[in-house]
Order: structure tokens, then C-alpha cells, then sequence
């Protein structure tokens, strides 16, 4: 029976892990936040004490962490991967990052002789706990059926974006038209509301034509909420939302070329993200 690793239980990473953990699978597990690693533990998964522990104990290891940073501590950093490296061992990279991130790890892996791919996942935490999730992956030509199985455990659809890092690049295309719609459906909201007229209706309007998807809908759904609800838990949930936003727009702008206007169109979505979204970015400390 195939042995798998998960490092990064964040808000994916802990959903994964769990749809991986409800298989029976043996899940061997480590985040640099213990409460984290207690929480899958509680659902039948194993602690590491670092990623090169959770390498030697797996046959596939699957890592979502935020950024570059995150990925390059946890494949070579103090107790990195490097350090439980064998024979057998497989690494998949879930995270959002660019596809330059993706080809320089699977390019360290591979002097390991490690092969890495990347199966960057869309869909929310709701759909990773039950194994629905959109992949768009990166070398799946070259996938061993111990990677592939894996990641049908994780997905509703497999998409081949083209070799690795090619996953990557698409799920940050597939973000920034995500996060387009976002700042389209927060401008149209504000400018038919202070021109007298009802957003509710214009919202059933753009679904009657077919034109509305489930995220926009649902992201237009907190538009009308006042800012003094906007605390606690729900707000922290919102300014790690921006912080996501501002990573991947970032991304975006070094993505590649677009025809002329196209880094002013990125820039203007980046810069009003919190705006739209009523808080600040969060700071990350996780790193
Ligand atoms: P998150 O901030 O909720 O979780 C990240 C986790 O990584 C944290 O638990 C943190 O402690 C851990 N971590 C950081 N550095 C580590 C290290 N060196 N070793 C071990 N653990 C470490 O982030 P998230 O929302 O789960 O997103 C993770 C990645 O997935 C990002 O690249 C994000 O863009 C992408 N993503 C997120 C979503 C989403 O809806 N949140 C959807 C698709 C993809």
C-alpha cells in the first residue's frame, strides 16, 4: 500500500489531508504549526517532526505551502526533504507559485533522483475535503501511477496543462480571470447601488444569462455585508483572502505577454483588491 506525505495544513493543505486521511491511506504529516498537525493526527494521520522525516516515511509527499520561500525551506532548508531523500520517493507541489518556482524544485529533485511534479488545485477547501477539485498538472505524461492515483484521490478533474511547471502557469491565468470577475462584479454593484438601482437584480440578471459562476456569485453574496460585521474570524478568513490575491496578481504580472494595456489591467485589480474586499492583506508569518 502506497505510503503518502502531506506538508502544509494550511487552509488547502488541512482539507487535502483530510479527503487523503478519509481514504484509509497511511499519511505521514508536518507543519510548522502544531495545532495543525494535531488536528490531522486526529483524523489518523502521523506527525513528523520535519519534512525530511515525512520523505523518508512516504512514497509521494505532497506539499502546499504559501510561496517560493516556503517550498525551497521545506525541499532544502535545516530538516528539508533533501535529508529523508530515497529511492521510491515522489514529490508533488500543490501550491500557487510561479512556474520558474516549479521547474527549479523539480530541477533540484531531479539530482536527487526524485521526480517532482505540479498539481496546482482550484475549487476551495470545501471541494479538496471531498476529493472534488479542478488539478491543472504539470508533467502528467511522465507520471509514475503512484503520482497519478494520487491526484484522482484529490480531484473531480484532471487537467494536463503541458510539462511541469505548465500547471502552474495556467491556475495563475485561471486566478487572475477568477479575481477579474471579482473586482467587475464589486464595481457594477457599487455603480448601479449609488445610481438608484437594485445589485440583487442585477446579479439574477447576469445568472438568467448564463454569465454569473458559483465563486462570483458567492464572493457578490458578501458585497452587501456592512463593514462593522467584517471582524473576528470572518475577518481574518477575508485578509488572508487579500493576501492570496495580492501573491497571485503579483504572479500574474510576471506570468508572461500580453497585448498592450494588459500589466495596467493586472495592476489596477492588485492594487484594488483590498478595497474591494474591505480589509487589508494579511502579513505572512509563516515562513
Ligand atoms: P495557508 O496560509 O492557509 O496555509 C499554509 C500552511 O503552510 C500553514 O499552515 C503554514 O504553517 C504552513 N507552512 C509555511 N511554511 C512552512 C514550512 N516551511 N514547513 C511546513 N509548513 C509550512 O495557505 P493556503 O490557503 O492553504 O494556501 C496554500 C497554497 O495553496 C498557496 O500557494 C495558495 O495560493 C494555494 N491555494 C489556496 C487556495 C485557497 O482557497 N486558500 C486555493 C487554491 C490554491
Amino acid at each position: 500500500m502506497t505510503s503518502y506525505g502531506y506538508i502544509g495544513l494550511g487552509t488547502m493543505g488541512s482539507a487535502m489531508a483530510e479527503n487523503l486521511i478519509g481514504t484509509g491511506a497511511a499519511v505521514t504529516v508536518y507543519d510548522l504549526d502544531a495545532d495543525a498537525v494535531a488536528s490531522a493526527v486526529g483524523q489518523g494521520a502521523t506527525s513528523a517532526a520535519s519534512p525530511a522525516e515525512v520523505a523518508a516515511a512516504s512514497d509521494v509527499v505532497s506539499v502546499c505551502v504559501p510561496a517560493a520561500e516556503h517550498i525551497e525551506a521545506v525541499m532544502t532548508g535545516p530538516g528539508g526533504i533533501v535529508e529523508g531523500k530515497h529511492d521510491g520517493l515522489h514529490i508533488v507541489i500543490h501550491s500557487t507559485v510561479h512556474p520558474d518556482t516549479m521547474t527549479s524544485a523539480r530541477d533540484t529533485a531531479a539530482e536527487w533522483g526524485v521526480p517532482l511534479f505540479d498539481a496546482c488545485v482550484a475549487g476551495g477547501a470545501d471541494n479538496a475535503r471531498a476529493g472534488t477539485q479542478l488539478v491543472l498538472a504539470g508533467g502528467v505524461d511522465d507520471m509514475p501511477p503512484v503520482v497519478a492515483d494520487l491526484i484522482d484521490i484529490y480531484a473531480r478533474t484532471v487537467v494536463s496543462a503541458g510539462p511541469v511547471g505548465a500547471g502552474a502557469a495556467m491556475k495563475i491565468a485561471f486566478n487572475l480571470m477568477t479575481y477579474a470577475q471579482f473586482a467587475a462584479a464589486a464595481t457594477s454593484h457599487d455603480l448601479l447601488l449609488s445610481a438608484g438601482g437594485n445589485p440583487k437584480e442585477l446579479l439574477a440578471a447576469w445568472k438568467d444569462a448564463g454569465q454569473l459562476g458559483v465563486l462570483t456569485e458567492q464572493f457578490s453574496g458578501m458585497l452587501d455585508i456592512p463593514a462593522e460585521h467584517i471582524t473576528g474570524g470572518f475577518r481574518s478568513m477575508l485578509e488572508t483572502q487579500v493576501g492570496i490575491s495580492q501573491k497571485d496578481l503579483s504572479l500574474a504580472q510576471s506570468l508572461g505577454q500580453s497585448r498592450q494595456g494588459t500589466d495596467a489591467f493586472i495592476q489596477t485589480i492588485h492594487d484594488a483588491m483590498p478595497a474591494i474586499y474591505g480589509v487589508s492583506p494579511k502579513q505572512e508569518n509563516n515562513s
